[in-house]
């Protein structure tokens, strides 16, 4: 046997994984469904940045790419405690108490970027979008603070490097198709080729770190619900499902949320998945998040969300769920040219889709699908319910209601009165999925009744628990690496001491 472990993916998660085992000295054989060029999943569709609990800035020094740049001096990271941590995760729970996988995923996420650190896997501030200057000095703001060096391609790139030097393998182009079982232990994956053929891998266990099944247009339906079909995929067309439906097979049981993804307001108009073609900073502009500054409303006409409930952090990722909810599963969001300098980069993006006139009529009568004299009614009584008296104010909540609408508007609301008035096509975009299989301590696979599946272990995506209806940003990456460093070092103690 060439190796003791098979790591199915190569996403953050699973070069975690794989790396974590090769520290413990097992052979490990990453195999990768993409080709080379699309290797690393949905990590490289992100922007690296990475959650995790810090007590200040002296937590932080070990993890910087440039200790010594010439900004630090005068930054403020401030602290962001595990409590705050968990408070933000308790946010989006519905009422659930903290899970088991929340609690891990807070209490190991700074030892976890530590140990990415110790791997040379190192961060930058992210200044340019989650700091503000203040009487000369940056100030952190959001407990977010850190990304990968050239975001999620450099995290890739830099785990990659870290797994080979470990001595660990990949093979891309390789799909894991079924699980080589024998005397009840996981020994292995058959694996197809890009050609169609196939090859059976064996070795002492087998770590999934496959993503979830939101690029699965059947598992989203099966498990989520017929809305969910038409969702554009905002990452990899990769994450199958594959991993699940071999551990389900296998007798492992379902953990967590299936009824619930990360989900955005995305362009309409753009293609089924992401595009990993655009340049880096450009990759998030299908998204179109701005609806707190405007109105959005539906094939009939009517508003559907409050648009301004919350700051967007909190409610981005329900409502392109919200979005798919709605009749012919699309919405348009209206600004006016009041609105247009708050509006984010991704609103002037060139491929941009969006319609524009002189007069909010004109503008109604322009939305594809629209029922426009319902739409215009809608503006007209959303316009005369603002409340004048008190002051917008984008950086915080500022109360300004538009008064007595249903559903409410509880912030931020201005009447669409200056011209031109523009409108945005949106549709919902599933970013990943939250149900998934149950893992243990070291990262095995749960049945129903707890018991673990011999050689088999999880991680990343693929494991439930870790979100309900939503995650504060950043959440996601440091989720993949808590639970992948804990797959591999499950796996590598498994492994039988003769090898
Ligand atoms: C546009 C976008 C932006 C995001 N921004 C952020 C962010 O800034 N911060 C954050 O924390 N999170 C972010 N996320 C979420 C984040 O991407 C995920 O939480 C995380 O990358 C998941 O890691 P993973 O390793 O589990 O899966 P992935 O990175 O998706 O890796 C799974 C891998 O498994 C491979 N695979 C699938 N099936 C098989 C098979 N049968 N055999 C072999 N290989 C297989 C896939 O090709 C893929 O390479 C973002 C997601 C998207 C789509």
């Amino acid at each position: 046997m060439e190796q003791d472990l098979i790591v199915v993916g190569s996403g953050n998660a699973a070069l975690c994984a794989a790396i974590a085992a090769s520290e413990k000295g097992a052979r490990v054989l990453v195999i990768e469904k993409a080709p080379e060029d699309m290797a690393g999943g949905n990590t490289k569709y992100t922007a690296g940045a990475m959650r995790f609990a810090y007590d200040g800035g002296e937590d932080l020094q070990d993890l910087l790419l440039d200790p010594k740049d010439e900004r630090l001096p005068r930054t403020d990271f401030g602290a962001y405690t595990a409590q705050k941590f968990r408070d933000d995760l308790l946010y989006f729970n519905d009422g659930r108490p903290l899970s088991p996988e929340q609690d891990k995923l807070v209490g190991r996420s700074l030892e976890t970027m530590k140990w990415l650190a110790g791997h040379d896997v190192k961060f930058e501030p992210i200044y340019a979008r989650q700091s503000f200057e203040k009487d000369g000095r940056l100030v952190f703001w959001g407990g977010l603070t850190l990304a990968a060096e050239d975001e999620g391609v450099g995290l890739f790139e830099a785990e990659r490097a870290a797994l080979l030097r470990a001595g660990g393998r990949i093979e891309y182009g390789l799909a894991a198709q079924s699980l080589l079982v024998e005397d009840g232990r996981v020994r292995g994956v058959t694996a197809r080729r890009e050609d169609g053929s196939t090859v059976d891998l064996r070795a002492q266990g087998v770590i999934l770190g496959c993503g979830g099944f939101e690029s699965s247009r059947e598992l989203r339906h099966d498990f989520m619900g017929e809305e969910w079909e038409a969702a554009r995929v905002r990452g990899t067309p990769h994450n199958t499902g594959d991993g699940l439906l071999m551990a389900l097979e296998l007798g492992a049981a379902r953990h967590g949320l299936y009824s619930g993804a990360h989900a955005t307001p995305m362009d309409r108009h753009m293609k089924e998945y992401g595009n990993l073609d655009i340049p880096h900073g450009d990759r998030k502009n299908y998204r179109k998040i701005c609806y707190f500054l405007g109105v959005m409303v539906n094939a009939e006409g009517k508003r559907f969300v409050d648009e301004g409930k919350d700051f967007r952090n909190y409610t981005y990722a329900q409502y392109g769920k919200a979005v798919l909810d709605q009749p012919g599963q699309f919405a348009w969001q209206l600004f006016d040219a009041k609105t247009e300098d708050l509006l984010y980069a991704e609103y002037r993006f060139h491929d941009a889709h969006y319609v524009q006139a002189d007069t909010i009529e004109d503008l109604c009568a322009k939305l594809e699908g629209v029922d426009a004299s319902a739409a215009l009614d809608t503006v007209r009584a959303f316009n005369a319910a603002v409340d004048d008296d008190t002051p917008f104010d984008p950086t915080i909540k500022d109360g300004r209601q538009a008064r007595g609408l249903t559903p409410p508007r509880s912030n931020w609301a201005q009447r669409l009165d200056t011209p031109p008035f523009r409108a945005y096509p949106v549709t919902g975009g599933i970013t990943f999925t939250y149900g998934g299989l149950k893992v243990d301590d070291a990262g095995a696979v749960l049945r129903p009744d707890d018991s673990p599946i011999p050689g088999l272990f999880a991680c990343g995506e693929i494991v439930g628990g870790v979100f309900f209806n939503g995650y504060p940003g950043g959440s996601g990456l440091t989720s993949g690496a808590v639970f992948g460093r804990q797959a591999g070092y499950g796996a590598a103690a498994s492994l039988s001491p003769a090898t």
